[in-house]
């Protein structure tokens, strides 16, 4: 009997039925001892592998002073952390969320409450994408559009716009008197790290400028490192009102934030939005660590160099597969490799050489290693593709011979 027959957890993922019960940096330690390469890195969260020393001793020091307390009090932990952030950004103000979904809730709020507070409450709608994905809460499921996921969950929320991604025309038309401001991911993380040039992103910080609206990115997934700089907005030169973040920024442990400047944030007041949670002492302890690191000179650095070996390398495979492969995608460390083969057949055909990877929309596998990956393990890892895209051309062969 597989584990998933057996196991007690809502079966709303498809679970491979490997467990692990050990990480060491890139990679993960199976229950049966097995050494796995993970370039899933938890879908883009251990930024600084498993088991960093500096995260673990800073969440064991937390663990022995404090592990929550209320928002009804000051946070000085907290306060540095986003202190921290609005340093590193374009942001004066922090919200502290639990995940990113919630970092999205709180975007959303703080763009309609906006306008709302100004004297304009129609103005309450978002321009969004197509293969966008901002989150499973019911306000973030309609932001991301897809019917697949909304599917049996009753009407979706009011109040967003989705048009063709990269098409600016459609984006001019979509705007009007109802519209609160634009959201986008820098890169579409989950819809198959779909990019779009720079000047489409700087024609719509244009647009939010002529229109008075407000530009939000999604750096839940782009942020912290993961193309190559703290944010991905930096890389594109482009400045948006609102960010929220998430996945990377506790390094593992839960904790999403929504940055945004004064202006943005102006309706916010007492009242006006809250959480249990967040801001937990272990959280801010385990995100102030994760600045820690990545701040220190060189680190983005050593990102980007590994950023440019595995794009390389990986091109050549490509080449090598054209059967297989059909072409290299991505900034920084999120990189996309488009398949030929169905990408889930990849993606087990990588697991079966111990190197796990994530699939993602357009028929892509992500390549999401932590940004403290070396040079041998992205060597390593190039080995193994090139091992599982033979193994899936022979099996090619064979389906054609028979
Ligand atoms: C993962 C993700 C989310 C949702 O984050 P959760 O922590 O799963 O709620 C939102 N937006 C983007 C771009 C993401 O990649």
């Amino acid at each position: 009997m597989t584990n998933s027959a057996t196991s007690h957890l809502l079966p709303v993922f498809a679970r491979v039925d490997l467990g692990f019960e050990r990480g060491e940096g890139a990679w993960l330690i199976a229950t049966n001892g097995e050494r796995y390469l993970d370039f899933t890195s938890g879908v883009a969260v251990n930024a600084l592998g498993h088991a960093h020393p500096h995260l673990v001793a800073a969440l064991q020091e937390q663990a022995t002073r404090l592990w929550h307390m209320s928002n009804l009090f000051r946070s000085p932990d907290g306060e540095r952390l986003a202190a921290r952030l609005c340093e590193q950004s374009f942001a004066d103000f922090v919200f502290f969320a639990n995940s990113g979904a919630e970092a999205m809730e709180c975007a959303i709020k703080i763009a309609r409450r906006y306008h709302a507070s100004k004297g304009h409450p129609e103005r309450y709608r978002l321009v969004t994408f197509e293969g966008a994905f901002h989150g499973r809460t019911l306000g973030t499921l309609a932001a991301t559009g897809s019917a697949k996921y909304l599917e049996g969950f009753g009407p979706p929320v009011d109040g967003f716009d989705q048009v063709p991604h990269g098409d600016l025309e459609a984006v001019k038309k979509a705007i009007g008197p109802h519209t609160a401001g634009i959201l986008i991911e820098p890169v579409q993380g989950e819809g198959g790290v779909r990019t779009a040039p720079p000047a489409f992103f700087r024609s719509l910080r244009q647009l939010c400028d002529d229109n008075h609206i407000l530009l939000i990115f999604d750096e839940v997934q782009t942020g912290m490192g993961r193309t190559g700089d703290l944010f991905a907005y930096k890389r594109l030169g482009v400045t948006p009102d609102i960010m929220p973040l998430a996945k990377a920024l506790g390094g593992g442990f839960p904790i999403g934030a929504c940055l945004a400047t004064a202006e943005a944030a102006s309706g916010m007041t007492p009242g006006s939005h809250g959480s249990t949670f967040g801001g937990n002492p272990l959280a801010v302890a385990a995100a102030n660590a994760v600045l820690d690191v990545m701040l220190k000179p060189g680190f983005f650095e050593h990102a980007q160099k590994m950023s440019l070996l595995l794009k390389q390398k990986l091109a050549s495979v490509v080449d090598r597969h054209p059967g297989v492969l059909a072409e290299v995608r991505g900034e920084g460390l999120l990189i996309g490799l488009k398949a030929v083969v169905p990408s889930g057949d990849l993606v087990n055909a990588l697991r079966d050489e111990r190197l796990l990877t994530v699939g993602a929309g357009d028929n892509v596998v992500r390549f999401l290693p932590p940004l403290i990956v070396t040079e041998a393990e992205i060597e390593e890892s190039v080995q193994r593709l090139d091992r599982a895209c033979l193994a899936l051309s022979g099996g090619a062969l064979k389906r054609a011979a028979s």
